[in-house]
């Protein structure tokens, strides 16, 4: 009898937590746990649909799916389907990686206005997650605000910036990338509430403002800063690299492609008011639900260090936890309970929608087109 260790949540901190024990333990019998009948968490519903180099890391985890001891459970709720007690008496250990996706509030005088969306509500709404199918009605929205400072302000600005063409090989949803391509957006805003020195931007993402179809980066703010000197190297770098691409936006003329998007700095948002802006998208980052805690129970990912880091940033994460739970196995014998996984999809249904939603996308020169309604994907999931 070998160790069962349950893995709740199959995004990024729970494959490479998966990863992080089979390199030590490849006996052990792994059930990854995920609410949706799809696998991936933010890979597939959170980074963009245009940048399907960030997605290729799927194919790492499919590796893993395809171990003969780790088991794909889709459509199984922790909370719901199956308590976290019940989880805790059924496996030798319970890894926690839920992630974070409730929208941070600004507390701020207007913000439940219908036009004020938060930033996973409308990622989610474009990447496909079955929970999320309606998306903001852009038919009259020329002004955006996005306010925020990090590359979900750049991704939210960007798809809205691009053109059909440029979303082309994109599996963003079609209808939102029908209702984006036909908004009459002239003008997107990214706000920061402080300055272009202390922006959270990453290079790449931001250089890509440079070279869209449709919209110019412009910025007016005063780039003759510098990287705080408290600052460590690489944020210096980072950084400093930044404030050189804006100051190549600052030489853009505004009206010169059909979409200013405007770098604005120095803004914080103290009311949301009518009549400003036609849409308003907050990034400012992500909370998440309490999760069971205590004797055997061990978080990763976003939901142990909070809505920070890119997916490489989990390996190690995921890496150090896995040899706790190692540790922790050591001074235990293996429980001889029931089974208690309730398995709704498993890896073969998982095969059977994403064969569906590549063969939709082959039609069309896409990479996939997503299932998006959950009688939809429960219906493929069972062939
Ligand atoms: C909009 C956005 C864009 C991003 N873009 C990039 C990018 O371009 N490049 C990059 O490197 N990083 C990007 N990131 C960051 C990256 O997505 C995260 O670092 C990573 O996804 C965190 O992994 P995780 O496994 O902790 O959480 P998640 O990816 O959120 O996975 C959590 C999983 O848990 C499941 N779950 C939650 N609750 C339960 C429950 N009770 N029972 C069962 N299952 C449950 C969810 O369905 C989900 O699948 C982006 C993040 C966001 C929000």
């Amino acid at each position: 009898m070998t160790h069962r260790v349950a893995i709740v949540g199959a995004g990024p901190s729970g494959f490479y937590a998966a990863d992080g024990l089979l390199r030590s333990r490849p006996d052990l019998r792994i059930d990854l746990i995920d609410r949706l009948p799809t696998p991936f968490g933010l890979v597939r519903a959170g980074v963009a649909p245009d940048h399907q180099g960030t997605k290729a890391i799927v194919r790492q985890f499919e590796k893993l799916l395809a171990e003969p001891d780790v088991r794909f459970a889709g459509n199984v709720e922790i909370g719901r389907d199956l308590s976290w007690d019940e989880l805790r008496e059924g496996y030798d250990a319970v890894i926690v990686a839920t992630g974070m996706t409730i929208d941070k509030k600004l507390g701020v005088p207007g913000e439940t206005l219908p036009f004020v969306w938060g930033s996973w509500k409308f990622v989610a709404w474009l990447n496909g997650h079955p929970d999320f199918r309606l998306g903001p009605d852009l038919a009259q929205v020329k002004t955006v605000a996005v306010i925020g400072n990090g590359n979900v302000a750049l991704d939210v600005a960007r798809v809205l910036a691009k053109s059909a063409d440029e979303m082309a090989r994109s599996d963003i949803v079609p209808e939102a990338g029908a209702a984006i391509a036909a908004a009459p957006i002239t003008d997107i805003h990214i706000i920061g509430r402080r300055g272009p020195e202390n922006a959270s931007f990453t290079n790449n993402e931001l250089a890509e403002f440079g070279r869209l179809a449709r919209a110019v980066a412009v910025t007016d703010a005063d780039l003759s800063v510098a990287p705080p000197a408290t600052d460590p190297t690489p944020e210096k770098l980072r950084k400093n690299k930044n404030l050189e691409i804006l100051r190549s936006f600052a030489k853009n003329a505004p009206g010169s492609k059909p979409i200013a998007i405007h770098f604005d700095f120095h803004r914080p948002t103290t009311a949301i008011e009518p009549g400003k802006f036609d849409l308003v998208i907050t990034c400012i980052g992500y909370s998440g639900v309490e999760f069971l805690s205590g004797e055997g129970i061990f978080a990763v990912g976003w939901a142990r260090r909070g809505p920070t880091g890119t997916i490489p940033t989990n390996r190690a994460d995921s890496h150090a936890v896995a040899r706790q739970v190692i540790a922790w196995l050591k001074e235990r014998d293996p429980k001889s309970g029931l089974d208690p996984m309730p398995i709704a999809v498993d890896l073969a249904g998982w095969h059977r929608i994403d064969k569906a939603e590549v063969a939709a996308g082959a039609k069309l020169g896409r990479p996939r087109v997503k299932l998006t309604d959950w009688k939809a994907l429960l219906d493929t999931a069972e062939g």
